[in-house]
Formats: C-alpha cells, sequence, structure tokens
C-alpha cells in the first residue's frame, strides 16, 4: 500500500462526469489519482492531473496494487458499461476502506450498486434534470432542496416588498420563509436582520419548504 494515498480520492472513469470531477477535487485542493482502461484518456488527462494511471477497476488486484484501499473516498465514475460500473464498487468494497461513491445512470442501476454496497450512489442525470426543470418553471435563482420539504433558495427581491425592513416585512409570518442573507449588486451576501432594508435590485437568499420558497419567488 502506498501511504501518500492517504486521505486522497480515486476517481474511476475519466469519461465527462469523471474527467469533470476529478479536475474540480484538484482545484479544491486534494490528492487525486485517477484511473482509466484507456490509455488514451490516460495521455490526454496527464497534463491536467497530477496522477492518471491505466488500469482496469474490475481487477481487485490492479486497484490492490494501487492501494485503494488507502483512499479516503474512491468514485466509480463509468457510466456506459452497467457490468463494469457494478464490478469495480464491488472490487471497491471488498477490499474496504475508502466511502465508495458510485455513478449510477439508470434507476435499476443505482439500486444495484446500493445492492452491492456504494455507499452513495449519486445519479447525475436524473439529478441535474429534476433540477434545472425547477429552475425552469420557477422563478428561483439557484436553490439546493434537502428531503421532500426544505430548501434553501436565491430569489430576486419581490418589488412589492422593497423599501421596508424584514422587520416589516415579516417573511415567515407573512409567506412561511426565512430570509437568510441579502445581496446587492456587486456586493458580498450579508446575514439577513430585522433592520436589513430590502431594497429593489437585491437578490435574497431564503429558506422554508419548497412550495413556500418557490411561491416567494414568484411574488412581483
Ligand atoms: P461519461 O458519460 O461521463 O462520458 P463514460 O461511461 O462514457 O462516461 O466513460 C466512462 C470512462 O470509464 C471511460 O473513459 C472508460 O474508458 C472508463 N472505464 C470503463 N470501464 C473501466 C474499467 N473497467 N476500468 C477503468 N476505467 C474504465
Amino acid at each position: 500500500a502506498d501511504s501518500t494515498n492517504d486521505g486522497g480520492i480515486l476517481v474511476i472513469g475519466l469519461g465527462r462526469f469523471g474527467g469533470y470531477l476529478a479536475e474540480s477535487l484538484t482545484h479544491l485542493g486534494h490528492e487525486v489519482l485517477a484511473v482509466d482502461r484507456n490509455p488514451e484518456l490516460v495521455q490526454r488527462w496527464s497534463d491536467q492531473l497530477d496522477r492518471v494511471v491505466q488500469a482496469d477497476a474490475t481487477e481487485e488486484d490492479a486497484l490492490r496494487q494501487l492501494g485503494a484501499s488507502d483512499f479516503q473516498s474512491a468514485v466509480v465514475a463509468i457510466g456506459a458499461s452497467v457490468e463494469a460500473s457494478v464490478l469495480a464498487v464491488l472490487a471497491l468494497v471488498e477490499l474496504g476502506g475508502p466511502q465508495v461513491w458510485a455513478r449510477a445512470t439508470s434507476t435499476k442501476h443505482a439500486k444495484i450498486l446500493a445492492s452491492v454496497g456504494a455507499h452513495h450512489v449519486i445519479f447525475p442525470e436524473a439529478e441535474t434534470g429534476e433540477r434545472v426543470a425547477h429552475l425552469i418553471v420557477s422563478k428561483m435563482l439557484d436553490f439546493i432542496e434537502f428531503g421532500a420539504d426544505f430548501a434553501i433558495a436565491k430569489v430576486r427581491t419581490p418589488q412589492s416588498l422593497t423599501g421596508r425592513s424584514l422587520a416589516e416585512v415579516r417573511p415567515a409570518e407573512r409567506h412561511g420563509v426565512r430570509v437568510v442573507g441579502v445581496q446587492l449588486p456587486g456586493e458580498r451576501f450579508r446575514y439577513a436582520t430585522d433592520d436589513t432594508l430590502v431594497l429593489p435590485g437585491s437578490t435574497l437568499i431564503v429558506e422554508g419548504s419548497i412550495e413556500e420558497v418557490q411561491r416567494f419567488a414568484a411574488l412581483t
């Protein structure tokens, strides 16, 4: 085992998703070891990433040689081949060690990944599709949903609320949402207080149930 892998992140599959993931992790300052079985991709990524190796991640021996069990996390980003994805997850789970994040490309694929022991299953196409659908049909500028009934969203300030302080607007009582942050054009976000003045052209960060947050975002 290679002790330089401690705390590092193993990324398996340098397709579009795995490539962006490995690049982002590197920019965030993490040690990444990227693996792909395709030598051309390994060659292509070797400039952007510190460590890229060619290996077949469905082979437990190959993973062992890379010191896979010493990594903090391993991401199986293989999409096109369900079989390769499942075998790679299984091999990583059997080796033990890293938290295994597995990318699914269908609902059934997601179920199989969970049943072979993946600790986290992500389904980027479904998650992004759902998210973009919300953004298209609502007035929210951005949002994150936690569970089925809690969301935090970035919204434009409704014109009807401007010129008053939050204590006067009373968003919790009137609209069921809490305003937690305010941003004036070109400025940084600030935490909202009762004294915060709601100014035209500003952006608000609000939290509440997804329905109430959407309704608030739709106010004019
Ligand atoms: P995307 O949709 O993100 O482009 P793909 O499924 O097309 O994803 O890409 C997955 C990558 O995983 C490919 O570069 C492929 O070479 C790699 N890959 C597939 N099977 C294995 C394997 N057994 N071991 C290592 N890498 C693999």
